[in-house]
């Protein structure tokens, strides 16, 4: 296979070769992605043979590794064996997979849901097939990446107002009154931790004739009553028209979800390619989530061990002088911007460590380079204490406190 590696005249390997996508990412000494974890994402976990305090993780409840969730996975595997094979619409779909529907339909307060293989396909399947043809999607400047890519494959028009800008998001919803328009809004914001202005979305949307679409990815579990979202934090479930989560995060797996109501869930299954042209999510995932969902509203010390160790983080790196930008959750961002290269800071979180991830454009605006820290429920205050003297420490290497 040797001629694959020898370049040739007008190659289309040739980005490959030229270290395509970011040289300081792959420089030897500093490439802090791609680590190998070689154990569960637990508040200690093995790296590269290296024992580490993770700090990185989105498994906010600790639930990958519950007692009850992981035997209802292993029960799961028994009873149906480990995969579809097959899309929904075909041999793949399973009573258990409308059984989770209606779990989650009724856990985020709506009447219907539809489930995804993977949170980022719920994006694009949803917002991709809602947004025909002269309709307007509008989206807020930090929405995640698949909301984005969810607007590109819809055949609207999309346009993004400044991060939880109200005043910008009325001008846009007053420029095209008369369009059939959504407006889409992370419930959370994955990078900064920052809560949409979720009232105001509403109240403006339905005032210009938009319908609201709210992923919950890091909502769900972490706020509102029993953990069961942004809007549910805020007494706004009804008002909300749709809402999408996914299971990576507090309902330890992976897939998605879209609820609203039934009209809209019937077109969903019936009109999106992510879901039609792709298999099902496999019965182990589907009784993990459903388990996990139970546990969710039947131990609430989780939450509120969750919110106590954000705390302490977020309290402690201030403390420290660090600039943990508007977070309002547990994810706890460490703005650095242009003071200092993130990745050489990850590292050397890393020397003595700490997992803890860099984040630059395009996962954040220019100049707005951070280290993403998240918490679990399942850390105990000595994880703590260990990651802010990791910071400390390379904060003062750097330069960056004294
Ligand atoms: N939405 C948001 C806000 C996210 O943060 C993510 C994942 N980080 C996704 C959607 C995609 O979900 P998944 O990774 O579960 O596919």
């Amino acid at each position: 296979m040797t001629h694959l590696t020898t370049p040739i005249n007008g190659d289309i390997f040739a980005k490959c070769f030229r270290n395509g996508l970011n040289e300081v990412h792959r420089a030897e000494d500093s490439y802090v992605i791609f680590r190998p974890v070689e154990s569960a994402q637990t508040p200690e976990v093995m790296v590269d043979g290296r024992p580490m305090i993770m700090i990185g993780s989105n498994n906010y409840l600790g639930l990958t590794t519950h007692p009850r969730i992981q035997a209802a996975a292993k029960e799961a595997i028994d009873t149906y064996g480990t995969g579809c094979a097959g899309s929904r619409w075909l041999n793949g779909n399973m009573r258990l997979h409308e059984d989770l529907e209606k779990v989650l339909a009724e856990f985020v307060e709506q009447e219907d849901s539809v489930v995804f293989s993977t949170g980022y396909q719920t994006n694009l399947g949803a917002i991709g097939c809602l947004v025909g043809r002269g309709e307007l999607v509008i989206i807020d400047k930090l929405d995640h990446a698949s909301i984005l890519d969810g607007c590109r494959m819809s055949a609207g028009q999309m346009i993004r107002y400044r991060h939880n800008d109200m005043e910008d998001l009325q001008r846009i919803l007053k420029q095209h009154v008369s369009q059939p328009k959504l407006v889409v809004v992370d419930g959370v914001f994955s990078m900064e931790g920052d809560i949409a202005r979720l009232p105001e979305i509403i109240e403006l949307a339905h005032n210009y004739g938009a319908r609201v679409f709210l992923d919950d990815a890091h909502g769900i579990g972490v706020l509102g009553p029993e953990g069961r979202g942004t809007a549910s934090h805020f007494g706004l479930s009804r008002e909300v028209d749709m809402i999408m989560g996914t299971f990576s995060k507090s309902l330890a797996g992976i897939g998605g979800f879209v609820a609203g109501a039934s009209d809209f869930v019937q077109f969903v299954k019936h009109a999106s390619r992510p879901l039609m042209f792709s298999a099902a999510l496999p019965p182990v995932l589907v009784a993990t989530v459903r388990a996990a969902v139970e546990v969710i509203q039947t131990e609430p010390e989780l939450r509120r061990r969750l919110w106590a160790n954000a705390k302490m983080l977020k309290d402690g790196l201030e403390e420290q002088g660090y600039d943990t930008g508007y977070t309002e959750t547990p994810i706890v961002p460490v703005v650095l911007g242009d003071r200092a290269d993130v990745v050489e800071f990850a590292r050397l979180l890393g020397e003595k460590g700490v997992f803890a991830n860099p984040v630059k454009v395009p996962a954040v605006p220019p100049g707005h380079d951070l280290i993403r820290t998240s918490v679990m429920a399942s850390h105990e205050p000595h994880h703590i204490r260990r990651v802010l003297d990791a910071f400390a420490e390379a904060g003062r290497e750097m330069g960056l406190i004294s």
